[in-house]
């Protein structure tokens, strides 16, 4: 997807502030934090959404995200507690239409 801005950090097109990387995954910080850890983690296979995994093919995919951000969240220290949200579509308020967890954490969240 040659217009996604999320596939040009996965191929470094634009500057990002990477956190972890591996052959199937890539996080790095949110450019407009709302919390004082805020990490997107994304595959690299562009998706558009939770809306738009295949089951079967994708599974894996969806487990490993989910357990990527966790032991993020151990290496940032949140260990007092984080939220890990994905927004899905308009309805949503998804603006970014390449599948990622939001890592939240270090503060109390409402
Ligand atoms: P969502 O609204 O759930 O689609 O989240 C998109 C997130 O991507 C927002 O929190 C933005 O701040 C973040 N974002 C957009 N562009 C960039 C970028 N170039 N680098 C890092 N984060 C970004
Ligand atoms: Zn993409």
């Amino acid at each position: 997807m040659n217009d996604c801005i999320f596939c040009k950090i996965i191929n470094n097109e634009i500057p990002s502030e990477k956190v972890y990387s591996d052959d199937e995954i890539v996080a790095f910080k949110d450019i407009q934090p709302q919390a004082p850890t805020h990490i997107l983690v994304i595959p690299k296979k562009h998706i558009e959404g939770a809306d738009m995994l295949t089951p079967g093919e994708d599974t894996e995919l969806a487990g490993r995200l989910i357990l990527t951000a966790a032991r993020i969240a151990e290496q940032f220290h949140l260990e007092k507690g984080y939220r890990i949200q994905t927004n899905v579509g308009e309805h949503g308020c998804q603006t970014v239409r390449h599948i990622h967890f939001h890592l939240l954490g270090g503060k109390q969240l409402n």
